[in-house]
């Protein structure tokens, strides 16, 4: 299948991308390089374009007999959400319709979205189960949970085939070491914690250590990347036209900050020295997924989600395999 993957240069789309192509697909990378990399793209061509421009986008569909889209642009950050709502309703709100209306304009009729725990927002019932009532407390899973109910109203109207993949905390990187996460700056915990490990920055802060969990930090269910991107392959088999289908991509297990402080202090043997800072406005105490709709619809079974995996590879690509991946792009003339 010929595939278009919007943010094919990002964290999880390039994992996405490698699988896609480890499974006989074509997939065309299309990003605008906003944070995404380019030694990031190695398993297909390479479209560079913003997801606001319709026109560009449905050329780049029909000039490569796009069937389906994986659609990954956007904005990501939680905190640079509240502080920056107009670069978010943008490009995730406005750039989401415009990927919809590219792809009508192009005769594309398959959608797998990459939407967020975050449409959940604050609640005491855990796991999280799909049918639950979203109510998104941050700017980020407010923009994510627009462009959910966008897709159910494009199925009903114009019968496309959108699935709804809701990814839980992604971290880890490549277990071969071609690819990790790279973020300028860096605002994840995992990368964050390791690099504190590393030397490379001198601690850690610690966003709130009073929330009514068992020891006062923030729990999240941590899902590998590589599990997140294997996935995609299962989504396109299954998509139905008319019907909007959505699943929650977790790991099933909760970790609270301190836990994940402990698991990388054992893993890599370093300290990591933390600063305890005040809540960040928009994080719930809890979020934590029920994944059997995944496993039933999907065949979801993660295989490296366990936290000493998503550490240890995390831990790999930042110490061992970063700088093959710029050193292979300069070889082959990249910038
Ligand atoms: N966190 C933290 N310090 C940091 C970054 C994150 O304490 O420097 C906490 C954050 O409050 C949340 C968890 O770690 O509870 C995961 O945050 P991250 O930004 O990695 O992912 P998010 O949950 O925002 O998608």
């Amino acid at each position: 299948m010929k595939v278009l993957i919007t943010g094919g240069a990002g964290y999880i789309g390039s994992h996405a991308a490698k699988a896609l192509a480890a499974a006989g697909h074509e997939g065309v990378v299309y990003d605008n390089l906003s944070t995404g990399h380019l030694w990031a793209v190695k398993w297909g061509p390479f479209e560079y374009g913003d997801i606001g421009d319709t026109t560009t986008l449905a050329g780049v569909m029909r000039r490569h007999g796009i069937e389906a889209v994986l659609h990954f642009a956007a904005r990501s950050y939680v905190g640079e959400s509240a502080v920056r709502p107009d670069i978010y309703y943008r490009n995730n709100v406005s750039g989401s319709i415009s990927v919809l209306d590219a792809m009508r304009a192009a005769d594309v009729g398959k959608i797998v979205f990459s939407s967020t725990c975050s449409t959940y927002g604050a609640r005491n019932a855990m796991p999280l189960v799909e049918g639950m009532p979203q109510a998104p407390i941050n700017c980020y899973g407010r923009t994510k949970l627009m462009v959910e109910e966008i897709l159910g109203d494009y199925a009903s109207a114009y019968g496309i085939a959108p699935m709804v993949l809701r990814f839980f905390n992604a971290a880890g990187a490549d277990p071969d070491g071609e690819l990790g996460e790279e973020h300028v700056p860096e605002t994840h915990l995992v990368p964050l914690i390791l690099q504190a490990a590393a030397g490379m920055r001198p601690e850690i802060q610690l966003f709130g250590d009073d929330y009514p969990t068992t020891d006062g930090t923030c729990v999240r269910d941590y899902v590998h990347v590589t599990d997140l991107g294997a996935t995609h392959l299962a989504a396109l088999s299954r998509l139905v036209p008319g019907e909007l289908q959505a699943y929650n991509l977790g790991s099933g297990t909760g970790y609270s900050v301190r836990e994940m402080l402990a698991a990388a202090e054992r893993i890599t043997g370093r300290p990591v020295p933390v600063q305890i800072a005040p809540r960040r406005p928009g994080d719930p105490p809890r979020l934590v997924a029920d994944t059997a709709a995944a496993a039933a619809a999907l065949g979801w079974s993660p295989r490296h989600s366990d936290l000493d995996t998503i550490i240890a590879t995390t831990w790999a690509w930042m110490t061992e395999h970063r700088q093959n991946a710029y050193r292979a792009l300069a070889n082959r003339g990249g910038a």
